[in-house]
């Protein structure tokens, strides 16, 4: 089959024949029909540190995708051959503590799809049968494509109430965008964007931000607004310290964003301001799914976050839209 394959340790991904992957008894084999791309196979595209120290070589990456069910194990009993999936591509133990006490998504053994085990940009990808997510059939290929960073943004966003709360999101990349939107539909009273990029902080306002902030510009020191929810989906050390100095007393601040580096903060913020910070690692499995599906039926609205489509074959200028970041969420689609 052909796959879009990390085969060697430099910058780049090449679109390469393997072997189709095999299933154990437990497994569904899905033939993959739209893909998108994560800033996650970015940084391994871009062979930065992360990826040198995780990314067995060779392998294919990806995992964001939706296909359909071509073949499935014998032990698989609740999923049929033709049915639409996506899946939740991180695989987890079921052995340890927080696997046993419904806390999977804090399992210290996950391996991940696309990063750990051969992904989905592919014309097929594995899945065990129990991270397979049928799509409904009013949800359309490109919005079924991104549920894991959709996921990733609506745990992030619903980590605390925002109903007529006041919410600073640093960061106006896919996830900071769709937590935006979700903030809007939760009904936040007002929701402060931050980025340092223009395009994005334009689509920040499409989506339903109150007030777009550039920190190139104007330091989030001398702005006005108070917030006493913060969602950090940058991974920028300067958004996160200037976070935590201006947030309202007794805030809580939700954290997606992958620093780096070691970042320090003034913890006399933390301490005397009585501040609650949560991170975030994926989706809770799975609850944000089914939160997810919801609030897509009920009407969340995420389109907008999709700007670039290419076909596979394309899939360089799927890359370079995204290294420039003049792009909300990009799609690359397998179908022949
Ligand atoms: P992204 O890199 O596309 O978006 C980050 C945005 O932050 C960019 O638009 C960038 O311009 C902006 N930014 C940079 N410096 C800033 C600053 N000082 N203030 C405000 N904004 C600034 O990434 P994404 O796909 O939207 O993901 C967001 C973050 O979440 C990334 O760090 C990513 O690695 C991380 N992530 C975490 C998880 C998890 O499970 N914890 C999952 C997926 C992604
Ligand atoms: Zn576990």
């Amino acid at each position: 089959m052909k796959a879009l394959v990390k085969s060697k340790p430099e910058p780049g991904l090449w679109m390469e024949d393997v072997p189709v992957p095999t299933i154990d008894p437990h497994e569904v084999l899905v033939e993959v029909d739209v893909t998108a791309i994560c800033g996650t196979d970015l940084h391994i595209y871009n062979w930065d540190k992360w990826a040198q120290k995780t990314i067995p070589v060779p392998m294919h990456i990806g995992h964001e995708f939706v296909g359909h069910v071509i073949e499935v194990g014998k032990d698989v009993k609740n999923i049929k051959v033709g049915e639409r999936v996506s899946g939740e591509g991180h695989i987890t133990c079921d052995h340890c503590k927080n696997c046993r006490t419904g806390k999977s998504h804090l399992c210290a053994h996950t391996v991940g799809l696309g990063v750990n085990r051969p992904g989905a940009f592919a014309e097929y990808v594995s899945l065990p049968a129990k991270n397979i997510v049928k799509v409904p059939e009013d949800i359309p290929d490109e919005i079924a494509a991104i549920f894991d960073p959709l996921g990733n943004s609506i745990h992030t966003a619903l980590s605390f109430d925002l109903i007529g709360e006041s919410v600073f999101i640093s960061g106006a990349g896919p996830t900071g965008l769709m937590a935006t939107q979700i903030a809007k539909y939760i009904g936040a009273k007002n929701i402060i964007v931050s980025d340092v990029n223009e395009y994005r902080l334009t689509l920040a306002e499409k989506m339903g931000a109150t007030h777009t902030i550039n920190v190139l510009q104007t330091p989030l020191d001398s702005v006005e607004h108070e917030y006493d929810i913060a969602l950090e989906m940058s991974g920028n050390a300067y958004a996160l310290q200037t976070l935590i100095k201006n947030i309202s007393h007794g805030g809580k601040v939700a954290l997606l964003g992958i620093f780096p580096e070691h970042v320090s903060i003034d913890w006399d913020n933390v301490i005397f301001k009585g501040l609650h910070l949560k991170g975030i690692y994926g989706r809770e499995m799975f609850t944000t799914w089914h939160k997810m599906l919801a609030l897509l039926q009920s009407g969340l609205a995420i389109s907008p976050v999709i700007t670039h489509h290419y076909h596979i074959d394309e899939y360089q200028s799927g890359f370079d839209i995204m290294n420039s970041r003049n792009c909300g969420k990009v799609i690359l689609n397998w179908k022949k």
